[in-house]
């Protein structure tokens, strides 16, 4: 069974917790993290998404002023996927792979501290962030891929995976690893399924922000619903696939560990050693 690393690869701490948390203070600022798997497999490290990366940290103001006064990120260098990976005894060349859920700026940050990774990533949502329009033209920041990476773009081609369509990435690899496309946070937004054992690991990415939207009925806390309506790209699609997603977790919840990007109390679970 594959070994996959759950990392935070960037805190995030945006006001406020009662609003994002849905405990805590009106002033007190809330946590969001930046959820990376890193999988040992017969082809070295695949990360799934990136978090921020070093030029992030060292060059902040790249990232975008909406970005930073909204999100109100650490830019802590010991978090990139690139320092987390050397926390763990692997080198930056070990990482031969990068999946992407998608190219926002909090998800592409690290492409640039792994330059000759091929990386995966679901071809409409590259072209989204290659030939953004009007409405995306903000949320991409195309400094993170300056150095020109060994795109490798996707296009379903019938695959089911527990009925939603999906494609196998990465050819030759001991482990199972699908893009999953649920657009509407963004034009080409996928989920990433990862074999994990007997059941499945399914990354998010952002089409959902908190644990709570998994439940039925999802109560997440007011600030969440909100912040998920000012940054999609099309609503209707985002809740559909949301929807989806849910019906997912309560059907196959037992077989399949679904997490977002960014809530830090999955992140926890996924993290604590198996039994406890
Ligand atoms: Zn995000």
């Amino acid at each position: 069974m594959a070994k996959v690393h759950h990392l935070n690869c960037a805190t995030m701490c945006p006001y406020s917790a009662r609003l994002l948390a849905g405990e805590g203070g009106w002033r007190e600022p809330a946590k969001l993290i930046c959820h990376v798997l890193a999988i040992e497999s017969n082809d070295g490290i695949v990360l799934v998404d990136t978090g921020l990366g070093t030029a992030d940290c060292s060059n902040p103001a790249r990232t975008g002023g909406l970005f930073r006064v909204s999100t109100r990120p650490r830019f802590a260098v010991e978090e990139t996927a690139i320092e987390r990976l050397r926390g763990l005894g692997f080198a930056p060349a070990d990482v031969r792979h990068i999946v992407l859920t998608h190219l926002d700026v909090d998800h592409a940050g690290g492409l640039g501290d792994f330059p000759d990774a091929q990386v995966h990533v679901f071809r409409t949502e590259m072209q989204a962030a290659l030939n953004p329009g009007v409405r995306e033209k903000l949320r991409y920041v195309s400094e993170q891929w300056a150095h020109g990476p060994a795109w490798v773009p996707y296009e379903t081609e019938g695959d089911s995976w527990f009925g939603f369509e999906s494609v196998r990435a990465i050819e030759g690899l001991d482990v199972e690893v699908a893009i999953v496309p649920i657009a509407g946070h963004t034009r080409g937004h996928s989920a990433v399924a990862v074999r994990s054992g007997d059941g499945w690991l399914l990354h998010c990415g952002d089409g959902y922000f908190h644990r709570a939207e998994m439940e039925q009925p999802p109560e997440p806390p007011p600030g969440i619903k909100l912040f998920q309506s000012v940054v999609d790209l099309d609503r209707k699609q985002r809740l559909a696939n949301q929807d989806r997603l849910r019906r997912l977790n309560s059907e196959h919840g037992s077989e399949i560990e679904i997490f977002c990007a960014h809530d830090p109390l999955e992140l926890e679970r996924l993290q604590a050693p198996a039994g406890s």
